[in-house]
Order: structure tokens, then C-alpha cells, then sequence
């Protein structure tokens, strides 16, 4: 029998809880053995037995009684000398885990790098020499007579302190010989230390003072410091304008949490994380920048972890998963981009990065500002209701001004020239701004030839056989590719159901976008970019190195030339054919139109020269394309939000998406049908629609359904989700995935 103790008796805490990884992120309480005393601390990662073998799970709590005292066994090892997931993340994966309807073992383990959850610490051990004595004028002057390269050593050691030893050698041109003639005097000593993996080891970053801010840029700041004080509401919503000084009010409002003693995250989709944009944080506040991004070394992510768990590192930037970064006490969280729909997490934990950064910042009680040329609806809905603050920044620093666009009506094109790729208007364009030695972008969002082969004669189309879609022509090769599943297929030089050697090329790509160019401008270097060029590593690049120099005149590209790069030179933007996201079957389809043409708009008359952008449309009085035409984000989101309200879409409700997946179509939709029966009677107040097949009905092979709740009480919804989930048989091979607030429908 125990007895309770009160807090002045209880002895020292001889039993710690963990949650155990591989038992699904459930506790199980442990012993801490007597050479682990003090070792084991709240967030520490440890070793335990469990069911015959071994696994590693975190502390959440330690204790001096457990129910369970008689059987407990012991905890084997610490990992590492820091605790590594303290108490406030344990709460965010609790969170987590409920309103995305996961286990919270997905959680964790998505919540560190794989690099750092691996056993065992993997530092690397350096050796560095440092003075042992601060050297005597007669000993330096001795030594450089006799030995002069003892003295060169000894020279830059009392320059620099301590030094790793291969550089040193180095530099004093010395021998370890000489090292160990000075190490014998007792001059120097040598000492193993950790040693990060610095990833800018071979560039020099070079310190820059910040500018004078403007009064707009003045304002936001106020804006923000407030909320880090702690005014109310501490989220910001920062709706500037691309090129409006959005980066540098964030440098301002980090350099003011740092002087308060906190940290700060800066997420930035992955997209945008060019070394160009972690350069301009570094050389504001130098090495206490770690970058956490998919483009380091295992090691290097490691290392970078480790420096923001230690504290020696206390600003964080990275893509997603930099939301869970280390660091201490965090005064600020920014996510820049933050409509981009790359920070949802495609798989499980299905995530929303930048939703997760405002309840960190909830619950660790910081600031979040969202940064965006183009708010997402949900945020800009929240700034309006007074949910969220907002500050805007309407002009571009320096007062450049903002591209004319044109907008080019297809149809009409068509009757007058016949169907072409470029229209007149474009051609004509791009000639002039090339003959000035300006720069052009065409932007199209399909990569390959042609988006379908189609026989003249039958109508035979190339389909994938695994994917309901058609097959991609694409030139090298040629090939047929399905941009779905990868899979390839030799072109057929007949129909294989007609026999007619007469194909159409349908729907225009990137590659054909490159080809017409090369026919229309033959005195111009063309360059193209999407995720076919630039497979090569390095390739993304150089092509965007060539492009800055002015060795190449014409870009030619998929999204991957939207957003975030800045070319001065560049005075013109063609958008082939601006329909072709407008017309997915996603009620979000009009937003993501508006935001890549908007985006795509801010990449021309960056620089000193004006800019220009021609978007291509058979549909130019589409809300979407009209509300570009005038950069007008008001005038979309007034239209846009009224829509959304008629049709309950978010912002008005909260989605849930529910797929099915397998390889026998009866067998998901009877699944999803029975799903929904068992659903609909616990859900009142939720509209449940479908189930039917998904949009892109077909995928690898495995039929897709989709069930789509829609509810102003998401917790409830997830709440019944998961009850209903833990109980609910579907049978072999039929996959049931939940995705809260999903970003795409398809
Ligand atoms: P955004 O993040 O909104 O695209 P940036 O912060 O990158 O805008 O600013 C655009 C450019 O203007 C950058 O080259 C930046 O260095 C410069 N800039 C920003 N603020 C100022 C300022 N107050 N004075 C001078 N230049 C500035
Ligand atoms: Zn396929």
C-alpha cells in the first residue's frame, strides 16, 4: 500500500513517465535507475525496455510514486546531455494529434529531424589547440629565430584564441611536429570538442546594417513589438505588397526579441529557402541563425538541432517542420508566404504549419505575424473580424511602381490568327522589351509537350493505365508520362484503336511554351525551367545564376519561376494560359488563380525599370483574372468571401476530408457509404457530402472516394472522427485517411 505524501516529504523523483514511441505515443512510467539520478530530466530522451526490446521515448514528467511501482522497470540510458522535447512541445503534439485526428507518436516523431531522433548523438569530434600558456616576448622572439614556424603558430593563436587544428597547420604552414615541440614546452594544449557542421563554412557572409525603415515599414514594426509585449491580439496578419519591406520589418521585430533574451522561428516555404534569403539573416545576426531545411546533410541538421537546443543558436528558419524547432522561449514566430499551400503536410500528421505556429504561439504565449502578398482567405477573414491584427504595406519600397498588366482574351485571338501558344499581343511585347536587352519570363503551370495525345481520327486519347488522367507527351524521348504516378510509355507511331498515324498534341506545356520561343525569337538564349530541367543537383541553381547574369534572355517555366526570385532585368511576364487552375474542380481554385497570377506579377519591374505583364485567358472576365488585372486583392477577397458564405466554405465552416483508397471500386465506395452511415447521426449541424469519387478518381491503381464534412465545430467533429475510427472495421486494403482543413480536393 502507498501513501500519499505531501510536497515536503516526498523524496527525490525516483520514477520518470515516458511516452513510448512505438507503443503509439502512449506513457508507461519507468524507474530511474541511481547512476541516471539528475540525468533524467522533463523533455530528456531515453532509452527503455519495452515489450522485449528496446525503443527511446521522452519524459514527461518525473515523479516519486507510480501505481505501478512493484513492476516498473528501469530506463537504460539518457540520450544526449539536453532535454529535448520540452513540456510546451509535448502539449503542441497533444494538440496536434486531436485536431488532426492522429496518434501522437506521428507527432512526435515528425516533430525532429531523423537525423537527431537516432540514438545516439552524432557529433563530430574535432581537435582544437588553443595557448596554454599566453607566451613570454623572449619566448616569441626565441622561437623566431630558431623555429620560426613554432612561432607563426603561436602568432595566430593569440589572434584567434583556439584554433581547429587541419586549419591551423595550415595557415602557420607547420607540421604537427612543430605542434608537438610547443605542446612539450607547454605552450599549447590540444583539447577534442564538438565541432558543428557549419553549411556556410566556404561562404563569407558579411555583416550588414540595417536601412532606415519607411513609415509604412515603421508602423508594422510598432504593429508587432506591440504583440510581443503582449498586446492583444498577439497574431499579425502583414499584408504587403511583394517588394514592400516585409523581410526587413521581420529582421526588426527578431533584432528586438533577441535584445528582450528570446528566440524567434522564421518559416518560409520551402520554394523560397534560396541561400539568398538566409543570407540576409545571417548577415543581420550571424551565427546565432540555424537553417533547417531538406537541402543539409543529415549531419548538418543534426548539428543545427542541436545548437538551438543548447541555446546557442536562438533564431530558427526553415520550411514546415522548422515550426518545431528548439528554440527557447520563442518572443516570435513569422510565417512568410502564408497562403502558400506547401506548409500543409501531405501525409501524416496532416498539419497545417502555419495554423500549428499561431497555437504555439498561443499556448508558449508569443507573437505570430503572417506575411503574405496574397492572404489566404481564412487569414485575411480573422484580420477582418479582429481576430488577427492587420497592417498593410500598399506600396513597394522606393515607391517603384507596381506592373501594368494586360489581359489578352484568347477567343478573340483565335478568330483573327487561329489558335497559337503566343498571341500577337505577347509576341509583340516580349520583341520590344528583348531589343532593349530586357528580360522575359513565360510562365505556364503544365510541364511537358502536350498534355494529351489524341488520335485525329477516332479520338483515341493516351490514358495512364494505373491513373485516371492522360498521359503527358513529353519531347525527351519521347516519352508518354504520367505526371500522377511516374509511370512511362513509348509514344505509338499508330492508333491503337484505329490504326490512323495521325496524332494531335492537346494542351500546351512548358516544353512546347520552349519550343514556339525558340521559333519566334531565334536570336534569344531560352532557357526553360521545371521539375524536368532541373532534376540534375545544382541545375535549379545555375539556371537562375545564368538567368541574373544576363546570359539568358527568355525564362520559360512552371511555378517554379512564381515566386520569390527577384531579377531586376526583368521587365516582362508572359502567362501562357492562365485558366488552367482556375478550371480544377476545387472550390479554392479561383484564390490559388488570383495568388500565382498576382505572385507572377511581382516578378516583373523589380529592378529600376518598369514592368509589364501579359496574361493569356479564354476566360478574361473571370473575378479571379479581373482582380488581377488590377493587382486589387480587396477587390477579389470582397467577391470571393461572399461566395464562400452563400456555398458554407471556409472561412464560414471548417473541412474535413475523408478518403478511401483501394484497389476494388465497390469495395471503397461500400466502405465510405458505410463509414458515413455510422457518422451521420453523431454529427448534427455538419454538412456531409458525398461520399463520391475523388476528382482524380483513380491514382496508382487504387480507386478514390471522398467524404466531405463541413462544420462551424471542427473539435466536435474531430472528436467524433476519432471515436468512430477507433472502432470502425474497413476491410483489407481499403485505406481511411482523415485530412482537416485540406488544401487540395483532388
Ligand atoms: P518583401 O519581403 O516584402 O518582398 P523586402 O524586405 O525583401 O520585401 O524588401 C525589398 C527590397 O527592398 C530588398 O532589397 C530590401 O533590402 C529593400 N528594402 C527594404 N526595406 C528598405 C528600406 N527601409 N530602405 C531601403 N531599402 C529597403
Ligand atoms: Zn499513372
Amino acid at each position: 500500500m502507498t501513501t500519499a505524501r505531501t510536497e515536503e516529504d516526498q523524496g527525490p523523483p525516483g520514477i520518470a513517465r515516458v511516452v513510448v514511441e512505438i507503443a503509439g505515443g502512449r506513457e508507461f512510467d519507468y524507474r530511474i535507475p541511481e547512476h541516471l539520478s539528475g540525468k533524467v530530466r522533463q523533455g530528456s530522451r531515453v532509452v527503455v525496455p519495452f515489450n522485449r526490446t528496446e525503443t527511446t521515448g521522452y519524459v514527461t514528467a518525473l515523479l516519486s510514486e507510480s501505481a505501478y511501482e512493484e513492476r516498473l522497470k528501469e530506463i537504460q540510458s539518457v540520450v544526449g546531455e539536453h532535454p529535448m522535447l520540452h513540456a510546451g512541445m509535448l502539449e503542441l503534439a497533444d494538440w496536434i494529434s486531436e485536431y488532426y485526428v492522429c496518434s501522437r507518436d506521428a507527432v512526435l516523431r515528425s516533430m525532429m529531424p531523423a537525423a537527431v531522433r537516432r540514438r545516439k548523438p552524432g557529433f563530430i569530434q574535432r581537435v582544437f589547440v588553443s595557448l596554454a600558456r599566453f607566451p613570454s616576448p623572449q619566448d616569441l622572439e626565441q622561437l623566431r629565430r630558431r623555429a620560426p614556424r613554432q612561432a607563426r603558430i603561436l602568432e595566430i593563436l593569440k589572434e584567434q584564441g583556439s584554433s581547429q587544428l587541419g586549419a591551423l597547420l595550415k595557415k602557420a604552414g607547420a607540421s604537427r611536429q612543430s605542434l608537438r615541440s610547443l605542446e612539450s614546452k607547454g605552450l599549447v594544449r590540444t583539447t577534442r570538442r564538438i565541432a558543428e557542421r557549419d553549411p556556410w563554412e566556404r561562404e563569407l557572409i558579411l555583416p550588414s546594417a540595417p536601412p532606415e525603415l519607411m513609415p509604412q515599414q515603421k508602423k508594422a514594426l510598432e504593429t508587432i513589438q506591440d504583440a510581443i509585449q503582449g498586446g492583444e491580439p498577439r497574431v499579425v496578419l502583414l499584408f504587403g505588397v511583394t517588394g514592400s519591406g516585409k523581410t526587413e520589418v521581420y529582421l526588426r521585430a527578431i533584432a528586438d526579441v533577441l535584445q528582450r533574451g528570446q528566440g524567434a522561428i522564421v518559416l518560409v516555404p520551402e520554394i523560397s529557402l534560396t541561400p539568398q534569403t538566409v543570407e540576409r539573416f545571417r548577415s543581420r545576426f550571424g551565427d546565432t541563425v540555424a537553417v533547417l531545411h531538406s537541402g543539409l546533410s543529415e549531419g548538418e541538421r543534426h548539428d543545427e538541432w542541436h545548437r538551438l537546443n543548447r541555446g546557442d543558436a536562438r533564431i530558427a528558419i526553415g520550411a514546415r517542420s522548422a515550426l518545431f524547432a528548439p528554440v527557447r522561449n520563442p518572443g516570435l514566430i513569422v510565417v512568410d508566404e502564408e497562403h502558400e499551400t506547401t506548409y500543409k503536410q501531405e501525409e501524416t500528421p496532416r498539419y497545417h504549419a502555419r495554423d500549428v505556429a499561431v497555437m504555439r504561439g498561443r499556448k508558449e504565449g508569443c507573437a505570430v505575424v503572417l506575411g503574405s502578398a496574397t492572404p489566404s482567405l481564412e487569414s485575411y477573414y480573422n484580420a477582418a473580424r479582429g481576430k488577427y491584427r492587420l497592417v498593410e504595406l500598399p506600396v513597394r519600397v522606393d515607391h517603384r511602381r507596381m506592373p501594368a498588366v494586360r489581359v489578352v482574351d484568347m477567343r478573340i485571338e483565335a478568330e483573327k490568327a487561329g489558335l497559337r501558344v503566343i498571341s500577337n499581343e505577347l509576341l509583340e511585347a516580349a520583341r520590344s522589351r528583348l531589343e532593349r536587352g530586357e528580360q522575359v519570363m513565360l510562365f505556364l503551370n503544365r510541364r511537358g509537350f502536350a498534355s494529351a495525345l489524341i488520335c485525329h481520327r477516332c479520338g483515341y486519347t493516351a490514358t495512364c493505365p494505373d491513373c485516371s488522367v492522360s498521359m503527358t507527351y513529353h519531347v525527351e524521348g519521347p516519352k508518354l508520362l504520367c505526371h500522377l504516378c511516374g509511370g512511362e510509355q513509348k509514344v505509338p507511331a499508330k492508333c491503337p484503336q484505329c490504326g490512323d498515324k495521325a496524332f494531335r498534341y492537346a494542351g500546351v506545356g512548358t516544353q512546347r511554351v520552349e519550343q514556339v520561343a525558340s521559333k519566334l525569337f531565334p536570336g534569344a538564349v531560352i532557357q526553360r525551367m521545371d521539375s524536368d530541367s532541373t532534376t540534375r543537383k545544382g541545375a535549379h541553381r545555375r539556371i537562375l545564376w545564368d538567368f541574373r547574369a544576363g546570359k539568358i534572355n527568355i525564362l520559360v517555366g512552371t511555378q517554379m519561376i512564381a515566386k520569390g526570385l527577384d531579377f531586376p532585368n526583368v521587365t516582362l511576364v508572359g502567362v501562357i494560359y492562365a485558366d488552367i487552375m482556375l478550371h480544377m474542380p476545387d472550390f479554392r481554385a479561383a484564390e490559388r488563380t488570383f495568388q500565382l497570377l498576382t505572385q507572377v506579377a511581382g516578378r516583373a519591374g523589380r529592378g529600376e525599370l518598369s514592368g509589364e505583364v501579359v496574361v493569356q485567358t479564354f476566360t478574361p472576365y473571370h473575378p479571379a483574372i479581373q482582380a488581377a488585372r488590377s493587382l486589387n486583392y480587396r477587390a477579389f477577397y470582397d467577391q470571393e468571401i461572399e461566395f464562400r458564405r452563400e456555398l458554407a466554405y471556409p472561412p464560414f465552416t471548417r473541412l474535413v476530408c475523408v478518403r478511401f483508397r483501394g484497389e476494388s471500386e465497390p469495395a471503397v465506395k461500400e466502405t465510405a457509404e458505410r463509414l458515413k452511415q455510422v457518422l451521420e447521426p453523431e454529427l448534427s449541424g455538419t454538412i456531409v457530402s458525398g461520399p463520391a469519387p475523388a476528382p482524380v478518381a483513380r491514382v496508382r491503381g487504387k480507386f478514390r472516394y471522398q467524404l466531405l464534412l463541413r462544420s462551424r465545430r471542427i473539435r466536435t467533429v474531430c472528436g467524433v472522427l476519432k471515436d468512430v475510427l477507433s472502432h470502425f472495421r474497413s476491410p483489407k486494403g481499403i485505406e481511411v485517411t482523415v485530412d482537416v482543413d485540406p488544401v487540395s480536393l483532388l
